[in-house]
């Protein structure tokens, strides 16, 4: 083994290890900084010596790998659902029903959370991951490889393993804390929070990016190992050999002698497990002895030896006293529910969400309602229905609101719209002012000394109507404000002032349009790279960009046709924000390859993938994720993908080596 070897294999070995004692064990011994430089470290060699490539190697995780169609993939053992069980009855009639099948055995559990999640099938092969499978329909699923990579607490190589090839299933959840996370940060690019962990989860295992799944939060939580010829005789201690493996096997499964002790798991989850970081919706009560397991076998869909046992949702009634109406800084309407204040799953609450007008229509509301508050999957409770009987007579029926709580305009609600909106976009003062604090917020334009707080102060006093009345401001009128002392006020006028260095992509995004939140406003000031040729572009221009979709592209189009819009931008210029990338973010970058599409396939030596792409997307070209008509080459490294191979010849595209594109880029060939 050369001396380079042996380093790439030290640090692989050591950062696998870090990453287990972090994501596995949520007990780090190095700091993130160590990590982050020794895994930088580890690049750099894997680039300049290609002939140690590995994908299982720790830099995988970063992901950058694009699926445009998901393979859809045979189990090779079915994955089944799970019978429910809603009381001690139904626990007692299975255990029946499967003391008949086996005789009046003694019979042990184990007792696991159901985690609530999507559910995944990992492959490994001589102790190396080599695939990952959606549940499908239970007989098929997708290959969804590249983005389980990502997520840091699955084992990419195992430890001294003793199964050459087996199968292990679990569940893909988003932690409660960083689903939070995410919302905040939708919130902060005005488009709507994703509504429960379990649906984002599973979302997030089909997104074609998986540098974009790697940002996610997301987490593996491991059930059940398929192999064949177990050497294990119980469920429990193969789990166990699985945690000695690396798995994330939590530590909440109990074995129970008997139905009493399964109860008593039961009881105790039911409350607790909302002290959990992660959602969970029942048990899942599972036969101990795997011979015991392969006797009872299967019903067409679930397996005889194991019982689901759903919680009730958490529910609470409580009175309506009214309702009251959110704007939100895009103008859309969010009705809120006020409650006589209750307690629900350890928590008290005040308000529930009430989503839409259907959904006050679809029950019925009266005020004065005694209400069925819930915590289901969602993070804010919800209103799920009415007691009817408690009704008085003479109740009124909940109006919805026809123009804004804040503006008095008529409200509009377009067709496919789930929400009304305020059309007052320029005069109703919760999106004026929810505009300018978006606009001065930390990943915006970051401006020192200015909050939400003072975005209105200077608002109710009618300092300023919007984000470029800000570079109007002069200190002797910021400084007779209440609260506002002579420090605080040049604070802010600094802030400002400093705030016209901020780069392009960030003012893009800092301009509150819909749906552009801080990684499109990136993708769209790399591809224009000015205000003006953002401008310019028309609907169909812009869904060609990569990853702008049409609803995107609406939304541009609609924000830039607006006249106020127009004028607003036209003043930032003249205040001399920046509305181009600037000439040192612009050097490097061509307009060579322009129109020219690419796909990029296997293994580099020169340059790593991500920088081969960077260096076309640089020179002005397009990559894409697989082989179409209008694809002009294809640049293969070592081992490309033989189906890819034969589509690009059969569509006559093509094939360069990584040398052959940089020399063509040198002596610009292309035309
Ligand atoms: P259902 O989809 O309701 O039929 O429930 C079956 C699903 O529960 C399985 O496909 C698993 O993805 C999921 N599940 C979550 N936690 C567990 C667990 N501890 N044991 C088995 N299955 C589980
Ligand atoms: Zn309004």
């Amino acid at each position: 083994m050369t001396p380079v070897e042996k380093k790439i294999n030290e640090l692989r070995e050591e950062l696998r290890q870090h990453n287990y004692n972090y994501y596995v064990l949520d007990q780090p011994t190095i700091s993130d900084y160590e990590f982050d430089t020794k895994l930088k470290e580890l690049q750099e060699l894997e680039k300049n010596h290609p002939e140690y490539e590995d994908h299982n190697s720790p830099t995988q995780r970063v992901g950058g790998e694009i699926t445009k169609n998901f393979q859809t993939v045979t189990h090779k053992n079915r994955m089944y659902s799970l019978d429910n069980s809603y009381s001690k009855e139904d626990i007692l009639d299975w255990e029946k029903r499967i003391q008949r099948i086996l005789g009046d055995v003694d019979l042990e559990f184990t007792c696991e959370l159901k985690y609530d999640g999507a559910s995944i099938n990992l492959s490994y092969e001589n102790d190396r991951f080599v695939r990952a499978v959606t549940r499908g329909d239970g007989f098929m699923g997708d290959d969804v490889t590249a983005n389980i990579k990502t997520i840091r607490s699955i084992p990419l190589v195992l430890k001294n393993g003793k199964l050459n090839s087996f199968d292990i299933r679990g569940e893909i959840i988003l932690p409660l804390d960083g689903f939070e996370k995410m919302n905040r940060e939708r919130i902060e690019a005005g488009e709507d929070p994703y509504r429960n962990p379990r649906n984002t989860a599973s979302g997030s295992l089909k997104l074609q990016d998986s540098a974009e799944v790697a940002t996610r939060p997301l987490d593996c939580l491991l059930y059940q190992v398929v192999v064949a010829d177990n050497p294990f005789k119980t469920h429990f201690e193969t789990l166990k050999y699985a945690k000695s493996l690396g798995f994330k096997i939590p530590k909440t499964i109990r074995i129970c002698k008997n139905v009493e002790e399964i109860m008593d798991f039961l009881n105790l989850w039911d409350t607790k497990r909302h002290e959990l970081p992660y959602e969970t919706d029942g048990v899942v009560i599972k036969v101990n002895s795997l011979h015991f397991q392969e006797e009872l076998g299967y019903t067409s869909k679930s397996p005889r030896w194991a019982l689901a046992y759903k919680f009730k949702a958490e529910q609470a009634s409580t009175i309506l006293n009214e309702v009251t109406y959110q704007v939100g800084r895009t103008g859309a309407i969010t009705p809120v529910a006020n409650l006589e204040p209750v307690e629900l799953a350890g928590t008290i609450v005040k308000r529930a969400s009430l989503h839409n007008a259907d959904q006050i229509e679809k029950i019925d509301l009266h005020l004065k309602d005694r209400v069925y508050v819930e915590k289901g999957g969602e993070i804010i409770p919800k209103i799920v229905g009415v007691d009817l009987d408690s009704r008085a007579p003479d109740a009124l029926s909940v109006q919805y609101i026809t123009h804004c709580p804040d503006c008095g305009t008529e409200l509009v609600r377009k067709e496919g719209d789930a929400k009304h909106f305020c059309p007052n976009e320029f005069g109703c003062p919760t999106q004026i002012t929810g505009r300018i604090q978006h606009f001065v917020s930390r990943k915006a334009m970051n401006i020192d000394g200015i909050g939400a707080e003072s975005v209105e102060l200077l608002f109710k006093n009618d300092l300023i109507h919007n984000f470029a009345d800000l570079y109007e401001l002069r200190m002797e009128q910021v400084v007779p404000l209440e609260r506002m002392a002579e420090k605080s006020a040049l604070n802010l006028i600094n802030g400002i002032e400093a705030s016209k260095n901020i780069p392009f992509e960030k003012v893009l995004f800092a301009l509150g349009i819909r749906f552009v939140g801080e990684t499109v406003a990136k993708k769209l000031a790399r591809h224009y790279k000015s205000i003006d040729a953002l401008m310019a572009a028309s609907f169909e221009e812009l869904v060609e960009v990569d990853e702008i979709g049409e609803k995107i592209a609406e939304s541009i189009s609609l924000f830039f046709d607006n006249e106020g819009n127009q004028i607003l931008i036209d003043r930032l210029k003249n205040y001399g924000l920046q509305l181009s990338m600037d000439e040192s973010e612009l050097a490097g970058q061509t307009e060579l390859l322009k129109g020219k599409v690419f796909v990029v396939s296997g293994v580099f030596e020169i340059m790593s993938r991500n920088e081969l792409k960077k260096s076309i997307e640089d020179n002005g070209g397009k990559v894409t994720g697989s082989i179409s008509k209008k694809t002009n080459f294809v640049i293969a490294g070592a081992n490309m993908g033989p189906s890819k191979k034969t589509k690009a010849e059969s569509l006559g595209i093509p094939i360069i080596s990584e040398q052959e594109y940089l020399d063509m880029l040198l002596d610009n060939l292309w035309l």
